[in-house]
């Protein structure tokens, strides 16, 4: 398992102690899991460009899917300990936190929030349990940052919806039980819900990715799609909808990176105190040292800008642009640990018997998806200024 099995965690600043009882446990546990039911299998998934899919019961048990919701057996729990739940998911894997973010932020979410009741009861716990899995599908081929001039339509044909078009780059896609489907109506943007097997409706899976190859990644493709009346979210109207559940998503992105931050921060001050070189370890170089301490401080500040989101998170108070702040620092600073580390590591940075490489290419899709960095700097801009410079 190399290094990783002797995980700690980085806490520089005492940040545990800002932490409940609770907290600490729900993020010890699932440490643990990752440690023992993750890094064990998961290099051979990278490699082989598979989903973990033996791991969808355990995470289900384990209370980890839409763990921050209420009722329909999720576990409630409070914004800080869901950040933290997805910070350990990512210090295993960037896929499996994404599947567990698609799942619970992007899919039961907005069930959740915009569902009708019959909807929430015939989803929620088969979701919550991973007995049904989820997908979320707003980005389209020509559509990626700008989704708002989408062109998957929804049509009323008496009392059906008929429904065409593609999205593209859609985690758990071809797998999915449901897909949460966002076009265009008379009426504005709306959400859909889509069963598999609908016919008309077929996936492609975008295979040849050197990132989240742990993941599965499909196209999604409605060709004339007759979908019946209460496939729609009633309570999800306009852009705002979508927009709301990748508020929920890039919280939990702005914790996970943390994660994948520590993991390789972790193996790379290991590796040096252990490799030798010049007669002496490369840990006792002034610019190795420089290049931890660098890690060390960019991860303590990404924790206590993490922590307060989730803390203005349970208050309620949170905004859309302070989680563009923590989504967009989380993956800069993740992206440039996994870049450092994997110097660190030398040769061994580039093979997949260490962790670093592996999550070296996975924040490139990390660091994308759900807004990518120029668009977050957009997003903060905007408050700032007052101006719009993407509209
Ligand atoms: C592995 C993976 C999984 C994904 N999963 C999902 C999913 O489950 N559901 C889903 O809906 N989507 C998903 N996505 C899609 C993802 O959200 C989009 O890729 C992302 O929003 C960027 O869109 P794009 O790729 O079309 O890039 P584009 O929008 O074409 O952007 C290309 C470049 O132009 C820049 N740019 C664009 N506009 C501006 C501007 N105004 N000012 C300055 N620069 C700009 C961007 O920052 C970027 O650098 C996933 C993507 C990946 C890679």
């Amino acid at each position: 398992m190399g290094l990783g099995a002797s995980f700690a965690g980085l806490d520089y600043l005492d940040t545990d102690s800002l932490l409940s009882d609770e907290e600490r446990m729900i993020r010890d546990s699932v440490r643990g899991f990752v440690t023992d039911e993750v890094l064990p299998i998961i290099e051979h998934h990278f490699r082989a460009g598979t989903f973990p899919n033996e791991l969808i019961p355990k995470v289900g048990e384990l209370g980890l899917l839409g763990a921050n919701l209420h009722g329909y057996g999720c576990a409630g729990l409070g914004a800080v300990a869901y950040g933290l739940i997805m910070q350990e998911l990512e210090r295993g894997d960037s896929g499996l936190r994404s599947f567990v973010s698609v799942q619970g932020g992007l899919v039961m979410y907005p069930i959740h929030a915009y569902g009708s009741a019959a909807q929430k009861e015939r989803w929620l716990p088969a979701l919550a349990q991973g007995k049904a899995i989820g997908s979320f599908g707003l980005t389209e081929p020509d559509h990626g940052s700008d989704p708002s001039r989408m062109k998957t339509k929804a049509v009323k044909r008496g009392d059906k919806w008929i429904l065409n078009g593609a999205k593209a780059w859609i985690t758990n896609g071809s797998v999915a039980d449901v897909s949460v489907v966002w076009a265009r109506t008379d009426d504005g943007i709306r959400g859909f819900l889509v069963e598999k097997d609908t016919p008309g409706f077929t996936t492609k899976d975008h295979t040849g990715k050197f990132s989240l190859r742990a993941s599965v990644t499909s196209e999604l493709i409605f060709q004339d799609v007759e979908l019946p009346a209460d496939a729609i979210l009633p309570e999800a109207s306009g852009l705002k909808a979508p927009l709301s559940c990748l508020t929920q998503a890039r919280y939990g992105i702005a914790w996970g990176v943390i994660g994948l931050a520590q993991c390789v921060f972790d193996e790379a001050l290991q590796y040096s105190k252990q490799r030798i070189m010049f007669d002496r370890p490369i840990a006792g170089f002034q610019l190795t040292q420089r290049k931890l301490a660098w890690m060390a401080t960019e991860i303590t500040k990404s924790q206590l800008l993490n922590l307060q989101c989730g803390r203005l998170k349970e208050a309620g108070r949170v905004t859309p642009q302070q989680v563009s702040m923590a989504k967009m620092n989380g993956c800069r600073v993740a992206r440039e640990c996994t870049h450092l580390a994997r110097e660190i590591l030398g040769a061994n940075g580039v093979a997949d018997e260490y962790q670093t490489g592996r999550h070296f290419c996975n924040i490139e899709a990390v660091y994308t998806y759900e807004g990518t960095d120029d668009i977050h700097t957009l997003i903060v801009g905007q408050q700032l200024t007052g101006i719009p410079a993407f509209e």
